[in-house]
C-alpha cells in the first residue's frame, strides 16, 4: 500500500477559486501540500476555499493575477515561491469557453480562449520550471479535455486550446526528464461540479441525458474523480510517468 505523503512541498493551482481546481487545491493539501490559490477576480470564492483547507488543518495562500499576463504570471509563480518557501507542484487547471460553432466564431472568441487557456498554461510553467530543475525536482499537471483529443462541435477554439495544452506538456516533458521534473495532462470528460458551474452547468435536461447515454460509466465524473488522478500525478510515487495524458472520463472516448 502506498500512501501519497507531500508534505514539505508546495503547490500551485491556476483557477483554484471553484470548480475542478478547487477540488485539486483540497486534496493536495488534504495530503500536506501548502498551496497557492490562483484566481482571477472572484476573491470571495477562493477566500472560502482557504477557509476549508485551514479548517482542515492545511495551509492556503491567496495569490490572485491573471495567468495569461506575463508579469501577473510571473509574480503569481513568485509569491507562492517565495512566501511558502518553494515550489514542486504546478496544476495548469484555470480556462474558459466561448463556444460558437466555427462560422460565427470571430478572432475575438479565438483568441480569448486560447489566451487564457494555452498562454495561461505555457506562462506559469516557464516561471516555475526554472526553480523546479534548480531543485532536482518539480511536477507540472495540464488540466485539458477530451475535446482536445476527439474535437467537439461549436468547440474550435477550446478544442484548439487543449489540444494544445497537451503538445506543450509533451515537449516540456523531453526538455526536463533528465531533472527529475514530470510534465503531463489530464483530459476530464464531462465533469459536474458542486456550485453547479463549471462546464456542465450549462446544458439542459435533454442534453444531459444525451451526453450520459455517451458514458458507459453511466454517470458525470466528480471534481474529485479528476483531482485525485492529479493527486497520483503529482506524486512521487509517478517519477517515470512523463508526456502523457490520463483521460478521465467513465470510458467515454474508450
Ligand atoms: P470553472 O468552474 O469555470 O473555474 C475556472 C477557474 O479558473 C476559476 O477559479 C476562475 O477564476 C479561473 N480563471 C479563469 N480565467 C483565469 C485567468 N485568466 N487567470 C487566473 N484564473 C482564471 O472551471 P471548471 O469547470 O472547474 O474547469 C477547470 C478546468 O478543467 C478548465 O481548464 C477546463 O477547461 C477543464 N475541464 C473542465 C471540464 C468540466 O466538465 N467542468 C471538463 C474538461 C476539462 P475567476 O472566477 O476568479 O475568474
Amino acid at each position: 500500500m502506498y500512501n501519497i505523503d507531500l508534505s514539505g512541498q508546495v503547490a500551485l493551482i491556476t483557477g483554484s477559486s471553484r470548480g475542478i481546481g478547487a477540488a485539486i487545491a483540497k486534496q493536495l493539501a488534504a495530503a500536506g501540500a501548502s498551496v497557492g490559490i490562483n484566481y482571477r477576480s472572484n476573491a470571495d470564492a477562493a477566500d472560502r476555499v482557504i477557509d476549508q483547507i485551514r479548517a482542515a488543518g492545511g495551509e492556503a495562500l491567496r495569490v490572485p493575477g491573471d495567468v495569461s499576463d506575463e508579469n501577473a504570471a510571473e509574480a503569481v509563480v513568485k509569491t507562492t515561491a517565495d512566501r511558502l518557501g518553494r515550489l514542486d507542484i504546478l496544476v495548469n487547471n484555470a480556462g474558459i469557453t466561448r463556444d460558437r460553432l466555427l462560422m460565427r466564431m470571430n478572432a475575438a472568441d479565438w483568441d480569448e480562449v486560447l489566451t487564457v487557456n494555452l498562454r495561461g498554461t505555457f506562462l506559469p510553467t516557464r516561471f516555475a520550471i526554472p526553480l523546479m530543475v534548480r531543485q532536482r525536482y518539480g511536477r507540472v499537471v495540464n488540466v485539458s479535455s477530451v475535446v482536445g483529443l476527439s474535437g467537439n462541435p461549436g468547440q474550435a477554439n477550446y478544442a484548439a486550446s487543449k489540444a494544445g495544452q497537451i503538445g506543450l506538456a509533451k515537449a516540456i516533458a523531453r526538455e526536463v526528464a533528465s531533472r527529475n521534473v514530470t510534465v503531463n495532462a489530464v483530459a476530464p470528460g464531462f465533469i459536474e461540479v458542486d456550485d453547479g458551474g463549471g462546464m456542465t452547468g450549462e446544458l439542459n435536461e435533454e442534453q444531459r441525458s444525451q451526453v450520459l447515454s455517451r458514458v458507459p460509466a453511466g454517470r458525470f465524473g466528480s471534481a474529485e474523480d479528476v483531482a485525485t488522478a492529479v493527486l497520483y500525478l503529482v506524486s512521487p510515487a509517478a517519477s517515470y510517468i512523463t508526456g502523457q495524458t490520463i483521460t478521465i472520463d467513465g470510458g467515454m472516448t474508450a
